[in-house]
């Protein structure tokens, strides 16, 4: 694995196994045996025995016929997704966010419930694996493939592991993925939460690349999504802007983190919040306890300087706000501005700094990661050999 997380987009050698052919069929719905024979370049017998191997796996299925073409009208092949579900389990630092999602993400079925993922592992994913125990039980004739766990954590790239976190002491070394693995045996895959909403945001705007999205709640954390494929850096701490320094001296508030300075000691929920002396019950109640305050607006001017910095270095096309706080539009103001105030005007012009309008971001990346690792085309190869 690298720096990139990459979610099963067509590459050039399309169509070269059976898991080449599968990755170029669930790019779109409506191919026919004519078109993946002009695309893949195959012969035509090498191509029907592809796809028999993807029929005799349930991978693919015939539907159609496609539209009138003059001539007898062919069948369509398609990535037989119906019934295969994903698991995911969103956490945040004081709520869960549970989903049954299909395959593109969509949710199902969701559930939120209140946590504190400063508390012991074990038993903050009893409790979370008990409510996804109930949205999975709730239909009949559904597969699982996979679940996807966000955390507002660093998670390698390498192992796919949560490496130290600081706002999750007690999970250092703790085996996520094989305590979830062990209820439900498909594959667990681990990512940053703000990287994992990045992810969702990039699908909901196809066009938008580099896309840098941001989730402003409790802490405040970015992805950055250049033509589909997520930087998770080199130990995968690609995003962590909150640790930042956007200030110094003598009155530089202290972070979680053990320094001083850090954007998300001045700026994040948690620490306008913290000041306050007020813990909130959920994401909800953090943004309705901070909407219209000056504070807020303060943080988010900070935040957005911050940005403009990351837009000389990236010059993206569009920065989506998101997180319970991020979307607000006092928020997106100030960032609007003080991007504009800060960055050259060559790098502003044509940037969209919008706020998120998803349902569940980090649902629908996650789902994008579990979905490409299930169907990697050499995943798919190892199945249908079998
Ligand atoms: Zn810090």
């Amino acid at each position: 694995m690298t720096a990139l997380r990459t979610t099963g987009r067509p590459a050039a050698t399309a169509g070269s196994s059976p898991g080449r052919l599968l990755e170029l069929i669930r790019s779109r719905d409506d191919w026919t045996r004519q078109q993946l024979l002009a695309e893949t370049g195959l012969s035509r017998m090498t191509l029907f025995e592809r796809l028999d191997a993807l029929f005799r796996a349930g991978l693919v299925y015939e539907a159609g016929p496609a539209g009138p073409t003059g001539g007898r009208p062919a069948a369509l092949i398609r990535f037989a997704d119906q019934g295969r579900v994903v698991l995911v389990l969103d956490l945040d630092h004081h709520t869960g966010r549970i989903a049954v999602t299909d395959l593109t993400g969509r949710s199902l079925r969701e559930r939120e419930l209140p946590l504190d993922i400063a508390g012991p592992p074990d038993v903050v994913l009893a409790t979370v694996c008990h409510v996804a125990d109930g949205l999975l039980a709730a239909a009949d004739g559904e597969t699982l493939v996979g679940v996807g766990v966000a955390l507002p954590g660093p998670v390698s790239p390498v192992t796919g592991l949560l490496r130290p976190a600081t706002v999750m002491p007690g999970w250092d070394g703790f085996p996520i993925a094989a305590v979830i693995g062990a209820r439900w045996p498909v594959p667990v895959l681990l990512e940053n939460d703000a990287r994992a909403h990045a992810l969702g945001e990039a699908a909901e705007r196809p066009g938008a690349t580099p896309l840098l999205a941001v989730k402003y709640a409790h802490g405040i954390g970015a992805g950055l999504v250049l033509d589909g494929a997520l930087l998770c850096g080199f130990d995968g701490a690609a995003g962590d802007i909150g640790h930042i320094r956007a200030g110094s001296g003598g009155d530089a508030p202290t972070c979680r983190c053990g320094r001083t300075g850090c954007l998300a000691a001045y700026a994040s929920g948690y620490a306008l919040l913290r000041r306050r002396g007020v813990t909130p019950s959920s994401s909800d109640d953090l943004a309705a306890r901070l909407a219209a305050t000056a504070d807020l607006r303060d943080g988010a001017r900070l935040l957005g300087r911050t940005l403009a910095g990351l837009v000389a270095l990236v010059n993206p096309q569009t920065i989506v706000l998101g997180g319970a706080l991020g979307r607000l539009s006092a928020v997106v103001d100030e960032v609007r501005t003080a991007v504009r105030a800060d960055a050259l005007d060559r790098l502003t012009g044509d940037l969209e700094i919008v706020p998120s309008t998803a349902h569940h971001p980090a649902a629908v990346g996650m789902a994008a990661l579990v979905t490409g690792h299930v169907y990697a085309p050499a995943a798919v190869d190892a199945l249908v050999a079998t």
